[in-house]
């Protein structure tokens, strides 16, 4: 579905709401207290009135939509629009397209992204993994030795640093790391790739020792120009540092440390939905089970 025709399917409240049960519950309101399924309608609200524990709920319970006094048909073009704009939307760009002040604009989006994040992922097969330092300006993997050597011209102390993990024609997890080392990125790695599949990385020091728990570690020295070994290669990782690199310049200035990992799991979904047939519908889903927090 496109922005029109999300922004014209959920013009109303009501409209947005009937989409929402249909998706959660089919056509039985289910209490997210006590799980019965005896509810009786209340008159004039979204609500239902749960005979069992005797509590009202809605369907927006524990989701993100929860509390707020933004219209849902709101929140619905908001989704639309930061799924369809490829390198990232601006929250004030958002504000304007909305209609919204600039604050509740940023809060949407700081919301949505937060049920981007998919921890539930778990990769196997040919894995490259990467890591890189992302910050107001992003440095990449190419330039990653120089600007070792330059740490303090370049400032990297206010760069972050970031682990990339993508399966040969699949998904890519990307987390935020305090410091790229081997204390923090091998247990990421463990925890995110089946111990079957075979790693590729450069020759960083913090990949050292993965062959002890991994199927197989190809080491590509690209400090002496290897690139690719047979199949394995880091051209899919590297290509998605890229990517981030020019979405970051393009559209936001400044991305501190806090939001980082937010703004990078908008960037991840994307790349992992990019062959979905309902993007929209599957991130409605998702924020319908995503945990309010
Ligand atoms: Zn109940």
């Amino acid at each position: 579905m496109g922005i029109i025709e999300i922004v014209k399917q959920f013009g109303t409240q009501e409209e947005c709401i009937s989409y929402l049960e249909s998706l959660k519950w089919g056509n039985i309101p289910t209490c997210p207290y006590c799980q019965s399924q005896r509810s009786s309608k209340r008159k004039n609200e979204f609500r239902h009135h749960c005979q069992e524990c005797n509590r009202s709920y809605s369907v927006l319970v524990g989701t993100i939509m929860e509390s707020t006094k933004v219209p849902l048909p709101k929140w619905f073009a908001a989704i639309a629009l930061i799924l369809n704009a490829k390198k990232g939307i601006s929250s004030l760009q958002l504000s304007r397209d909305l209609g919204i002040n600039k604050n509740t604009a940023w809060y949407l989006q700081k919301r949505i992204r937060q049920v981007m994040g998919d921890d539930d992922l778990f990769l196997t097969g040919i894995i490259e993994a990467d890591d890189t330092h992302t910050g107001g300006s992003l440095v990449n993997k190419h330039d990653k030795e120089k600007a070792s050597k330059q740490h303090h011209k370049t400032g990297m102390n206010h760069k972050t640093p970031a682990l990339g993990m993508v399966e040969r024609n699949g998904k890519i997890i990307v987390k935020v790391l305090n410091k790229a080392w081997g204390k923090e990125i091998k247990p990421m790695l463990r925890k995110s790739v089946d111990l079957k599949s075979v790693i590729v990385t450069d020759g960083f020091g913090g990949y050292k020792d993965l062959d002890q728990s991994f199927k197989k570690h190809v080491v590509l020295n690209h400090s002496k120009k290897i690139r690719k070994v047979g199949e394995y290669h880091t051209n899919t990782i590297e290509g998605f540092w890229s990517m981030l690199k020019r979405a970051i310049l393009g559209q936001y200035h400044k991305i501190t440390h806090r939001y980082l990992q937010n703004y990078i799991n908008e960037m991840a979904f994307k790349y992992n939905i990019r062959n979905e047939e309902n993007p929209f519908e599957l991130l409605i889903n998702k924020a319908l089970r995503k945990v309010h927090v």
